[in-house]
């Protein structure tokens, strides 16, 4: 049977989405941004919380584990590379690593770069991803512990899954990243139809993930540092993937 998810808000702009296997029963929880949000999500579905999956150690995709924890004794799997930094760790994982929730399976994908452990959960048979900080909506994360190469890198292998795979990510940050990739590619067609049904889902407060590799691919700047336009329009024709990318996200954090 397919996986079933629940997205919803936490704290101010994140994510929380729950994961459920309808044949087992059983269901995960991406990251822990909050507590509350995360029993309301149970109680509104009527499912019961067996796991919380953690993408990075940062404090609002972690700070509600500790709470869901102690009232559901459910797993917590974390990225080997940071398991120190997160509560009450069960499981680490690593690159190629598969995750079962019930008899969902999802393979570990390192994505370090906006930390330096960070993973995606890819769950090939159900055609989801679940990216955290790494992969956003027509944007990535910052870099904040690793370098421009590693996160590029980090995002050229979330661009090499299925295009229609639906990616999740930790925060609801499409609208802004659309202002800032429309001064890169401002005669980009797909960004433009991005833009209008992003606008469309904002103003009727829906939110605008999960998103697609195949939309991401065509429309976010971060994922085409090697399409020569897009080298061109940041003065950077002929350089090298990393370097383009590099300017983009440096352009971003000025933006
Ligand atoms: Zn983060």
């Amino acid at each position: 049977m397919p996986a079933e998810t629940k997205l919803f808000l936490c704290l101010k702009d994140n994510y929380g989405v729950l994961l459920h296997d309808p044949e087992s029963g059983a269901t995960a929880a991406i990251d822990a941004p909050e507590a509350a949000p995360i029993e309301a999500a149970l109680k509104d579905t009527g499912w019961t919380l067996s796991d919380i999956l953690v993408t990075h150690h940062h404090h609002d995709h972690t700070g509600g584990i500790a709470e869901l924890k102690k009232k559901h004794r459910c797993r917590v799997v974390a990225p080997h590379g940071e398991a120190g930094k997160i509560p009450l760790v069960d499981e680490t994982v690593r690159e190629g690593d598969t995750v079962k929730v019930g008899t969902l399976s999802a393979k570990v994908i390192e994505t370090p770069g906006h930390t330096g452990g960070h993973i995606t959960y890819w769950f090939q048979r159900d055609k989801l991803a679940f990216a955290g900080d790494t992969l956003f909506s027509i944007g990535c994360g910052r870099v904040i512990e690793g370098t421009p190469e590693m996160m590029w890198e980090s995002l050229a292998k979330l661009r090499d899954l299925p295009g229609d795979t639906r990616v999740y990510c930790g925060h609801e940050y499409t609208l802004a990243n659309i202002r800032f990739a429309q001064t890169v590619e401002p005669n980009n067609a797909a960004l433009a139809a991005r833009a209008a049904e992003a606008t469309k889902q904002v103003a009727a407060g829906t939110p605008t993930i999960p998103t697609t590799i195949e939309e991401e691919k065509t429309a976010n700047p971060f994922l085409r540092a090697d399409v020569p336009a897009v080298a061109a329009a940041v003065g950077l024709s002929g350089k090298p993937p990393t370097e383009v990318f590099a300017e983009i996200r440096a352009r971003k954090n000025r933006f």
